[in-house]
């Protein structure tokens, strides 16, 4: 097999030999100790990111998004701090795009800069290259972002750094590798929280940076300093999450886009984020460089609907952050992930406290839409102002 599809690749990369019984999957290497000195005369050691079964998830998913190695790390964040303080200093100026997920928000204002790091934020759809100065080391951004499912062009992003001589890296959680895959289009490191989609069953908590050898070995200390690793039995458990990532993409990728066009019909809804609707204003660039758009969306209710009503009134979608796995999560954005920020700077980002974001999963559609437009009838909607219900 040469070049074997993605969904081959979903289920075999990276799987290891179990000698001892024959079975079709990788066994669970659960040993803090291993034997030293041993043949190959390298320590193995879990913290050191080099345990069998922190090898055979990153295979899979360094196969997945065709890089040339991975590491595993505890949480996407852990993925995400550890590579960002490998790979700058201080005195080092970083480019930000402006819309990203909270967590990395945060990690930038309140750890980077405090160690003498600088940064600039630049919009997704803006000037990336004005903002370059000669100590910037690298630029960073996200597509389709959280939660207005902006898309940024990934080939220019990618060609402007390399060539200013720039490293490019991408939280690439969103759209994963099913729908589109960064390093073929020129970044150089793409970044994963696998607690959503790559796990996908809202049941384990990991993340992976992604890139070539050469960087994933620049990056490799601080991950052993820092220590973010992930133990062998999460390891198992996003190995076989990961192998039905191509099945599920499939049906978040239908669903969300048959949930996005029902909504666009419903008279409570004023507006409908969606990449891979024809009114979006990034679909041209979503539709050159994702195979899908993926299963994330976001819709905005007229003034007169109360959006926590309409969360009380649905039965298959759940109230609850996080995203990414099979069931169907809604929250309300103004509320959740961007509570912090003022109200004013909210409204300028096109957060408004009607918008509602969706995790769309992978249940029955009918059932989906369903849900959805009975919860938005509710004429118990219409009359509620008060807002802290
Ligand atoms: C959840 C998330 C993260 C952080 O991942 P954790 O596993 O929660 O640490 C980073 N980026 C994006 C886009 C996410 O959705």
């Amino acid at each position: 097999m040469t070049h074997p599809g993605f969904s081959t690749r979903c289920i075999h990369a990276g799987t290891l030999h179990d000698a001892s019984s024959g079975g079709v999957c990788s066994p669970i290497h659960v040993s803090s100790a291993f034997a030293f000195p041993n043949a190959t005369g390298r320590n193995i050691y879990p913290r050191y990111f080099n345990s069998p079964n922190q090898h055979a998830v990153c295979a899979k998913i360094a196969a997945l998004e065709q890089g040339e190695d991975a590491l595993a790390f505890g949480s996407g964040m852990a993925a995400i701090s550890t590579t960002l303080l490998a790979l700058l200093d201080p005195g080092d100026h970083a480019l930000f795009q402006a819309d990203l997920y909270g967590g990395t928000l945060q990690l930038i204002s309140q750890q980077l800069e405090r160690l003498g790091i600088t940064v600039s934020f630049v919009a997704g759809s803006g000037d990336f290259d004005t903002a370059i100065r000669p100590e910037t080391k690298l630029i960073y951004v996200e597509s389709p972002s959280n939660p207005l499912l902006r898309c940024v062009d990934l080939t220019s992003v990618a060609s402007l750094a390399r060539a200013r001589g720039l490293l490019s890296l991408i939280d690439n959680t969103f759209a994963t590798p099913y729908n589109q895959t960064p390093l073929v289009q020129g970044f150089d490191l793409a970044l994963h929280s696998a607690t959503k989609y790559l796990n996908g069953h809202s049941d384990a908590n990991a993340g992976f940076v992604v890139g070539s050898e050469a960087l994933i070995e620049r990056i490799r200390p601080a991950a052993t300093h820092f220590g973010g690793m992930l133990d062998a039995r999460t390891c198992e458990r996003v190995e076989r999450g990961m192998k039905t990532l191509a099945l599920r993409m499939e049906r978040h990728n239908s669903n969300a886009l048959a949930l996005a066009m029902s909504l666009s019909c419903h008279p409570a809804v004023k507006s409908v984020h969606y990449p891979g609707l024809h009114g979006h204003p990034d679909h041209a660039v979503a539709s050159r460089q994702m195979r899908g758009f993926g299963g994330m969306l976001s819709f905005e209710v007229h003034a007169k609907w109360n959006p926590r009503i309409l969360l009380d009134q649905l039965r298959v979608a759940a109230p609850a952050l996080s995203l990414g796995g099979v069931e169907t999560l809604v929250c309300i954005p103004a509320r959740t992930s961007h509570r912090e920020l003022p109200a004013s700077r909210r409204e300028a980002l096109g957060i408004t406290d009607g918008l509602i974001r969706v995790s769309v999963g992978v249940e029955d559609i009918d059932d989906l839409i369903a849900d959805f437009s009975r919860a938005l009838d509710g004429s118990t909607l219409r009359v509620a102002d008060d807002w802290s219900v």
